[in-house]
């Protein structure tokens, strides 16, 4: 899958790229990663990529020549390709789990970091397909949204991951939170790890961490119980847990 980035900041991609599960999944050709440093297209003599918004208001938004030549150079480029194209945007559909799934599903998607006050509308409505924001909070750039939103969609490329259970075990998935999980050693400054995990009893383990999943998920996220995947077994053990005090 090719992520580009649209950034005036590609330097800030450095780190992210070559880090990790993501320089991994590049060296396996597996992604592409390709800051574009949409300046480059700019036809302004003083090499500018912003204006003041019509109207007034604090602030600069970006100006839409740079990036409708920039994306234009980008759909020459992978002509005939699955493409979707996003804007990192506070005011976008906050990223879930199912979203990074789904849009794993393209061969190619275009990332728009804004800056400054964010980007002339024009841009939005004619060339992105949807805006995403990583939560209810105003970040800078549109940098770091986009690493996450790379981080997490990736994880769903197949073999990006070492292990293939990991994602189906993680939080989220099926809609609980992931239950507590231990290493060795199983006791540690007089703190024990559940007998239970040292049992090697499969199926039991198996129902524990369940109950686990199902009480990490009532405490901290209750709100997701409404769309989980919950068995009739699943809504027993929750109305026992909701009267314990
Ligand atoms: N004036 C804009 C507003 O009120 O919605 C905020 C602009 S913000 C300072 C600059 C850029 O950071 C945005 O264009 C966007 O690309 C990015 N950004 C900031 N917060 C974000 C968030 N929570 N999720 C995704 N992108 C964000």
């Amino acid at each position: 899958m090719i992520f580009n980035c649209l950034t005036i900041f590609p330097e800030m991609f450095a780190g992210f790229t070559g880090t990790s599960l993501c320089e991994k999944a590049i060296q396996k050709g597996l992604i592409e990663v390709n800051p574009v440093n949409f300046r480059d297209y700019t036809e302004d003599r003083h090499n500018r990529v912003d204006a003041y918004p019509f109207g007034g208001g604090a602030g600069m938004l970006l100006a839409p020549q740079p990036l409708f030549s920039c994306f234009e150079a980008l759909d020459r480029k992978y002509e005939g390709k699955k493409t979707h194209s996003v804007y990192m945007s506070p005011a976008g559909q906050v990223l879930t789990q199912q979203k990074a799934a789904d849009l794993a599903g393209y061969e190619v998607l275009n990332v728009l970091c804004g800056h400054y006050e964010g980007v002339d509308q024009r841009v939005l409505d004619h060339l992105i397909d949807e805006e995403i924001s990583i939560g209810d909070y105003v970040l800078t750039g549109g940098e770091l949204p986009a690493m996450v939103l790379i981080d997490c969609v990736m994880r769903y490329i197949p073999g990006v991951l070492s292990n293939g259970d990991s994602l189906a075990e993680e939080s989220f998935s099926g809609g609980l939170l992931e239950y507590p999980q231990y290493t060795r050693p199983a006791s540690f400054r007089g703190m024990d790890v559940p007998e239970i995990l040292l049992s090697g009893h499969h199926k039991n383990i198996a129902a524990w961490q369940r109950e686990r999943a199902l009480a990490k998920t009532l405490a901290c996220r209750p709100e997701l119980l409404e769309q989980a995947e919950l068995t009739a077994e699943d809504r027993k053990i929750l109305e026992h847990l909701k009267k314990q005090p």
